[in-house]
């Protein structure tokens, strides 16, 4: 199954995609996660987007849907891929939908969890990420057993340099004014399911099984 996740930062995407790879045995393929990765290994492609993710402005478009093409072009693809954070405007909803015809994997599903602005804030300024296996933790809702050590693996947790309620305010401001308008282009097509996203991640969770197994 060819899907997106959608949503503003903090909404759930990357909590909802750990759970949903699972369940379906696809790749999880999320931008950010790329461009961390990307700056962490001082590629090219990390310096180039450095400035922009250090503001929580988004990366120019060429960049990004040059790292995009590459990996859906991959075989792993073939049996379908969950893209989170990718398309953020409307200019790479349609970069996406030019390079998934070219790919025959066009998007067949869009996942788009809807929080309002307060409970990001109180989302994201709490979350804490681990190092190593990229397990997301939150200090009040759901704390590693030791501090800022993960459950998982072990290994060290740390809090993204963007998760800071200024930052959240430009990204949030990005989403509201580039995204947003983007999700109307899958709706006019009625790929759309909206999820209220403010829920409990079981039961959100539990609304995404539905829809994927009604699909
Ligand atoms: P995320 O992990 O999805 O919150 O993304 C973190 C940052 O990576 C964003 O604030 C942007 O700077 C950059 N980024 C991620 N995905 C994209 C995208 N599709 N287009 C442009 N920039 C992106």
């Amino acid at each position: 199954m060819n899907l997106l996740i959608m949503g503003p930062a903090g909404s759930g995407k990357g909590t909802m995609s750990e759970k949903i790879v699972e369940l379906l045995e696809i790749p999880h393929i999320s931008t950010g996660d790329m461009f961390r990765d990307a700056m962490a290994n001082q590629t090219k492609v990390g310096l180039e987007a450095k400035s922009y993710m250090d503001q929580g402005l988004l990366v120019p478009d060429e960049v990004t849907d040059r790292i995009v093409k590459e990996r859906l072009s991959q075989d792993d693809c073939a049996k379908g891929y969950l893209l989170d954070g990718y398309p953020r405007n409307p200019h790479q909803a349609k970069a996406l939908a030019e390079m998934t015809k070219e790919l025959n994997r066009e998007v067949e599903l869009v996942i788009n969890l809807e929080v309002s602005y307060e409970e990001l804030v109180k989302r994201i300024t709490g979350r804490r990420l681990c190092k190593e296996c990229g397990a997301i933790y939150h200090i009040h809702f759901k704390p590693s057993k030791v501090e800022d050590v993960c459950d998982i693996c072990g290994g060290e947790l740390y809090q993204r340099s963007d998760d800071n309620e200024e930052k959240l305010k430009v990204r949030h401001e990005e989403y509201l004014t580039k995204t947003a308008p983007s999700i109307d282009y899958y709706r006019e097509k009625g790929l759309v399911k909206d999820i209220d996203g403010s829920r409990s991640p079981e039961l959100v969770m539990n609304e995404i099984k539905s829809i994927l197994e009604a699909f």
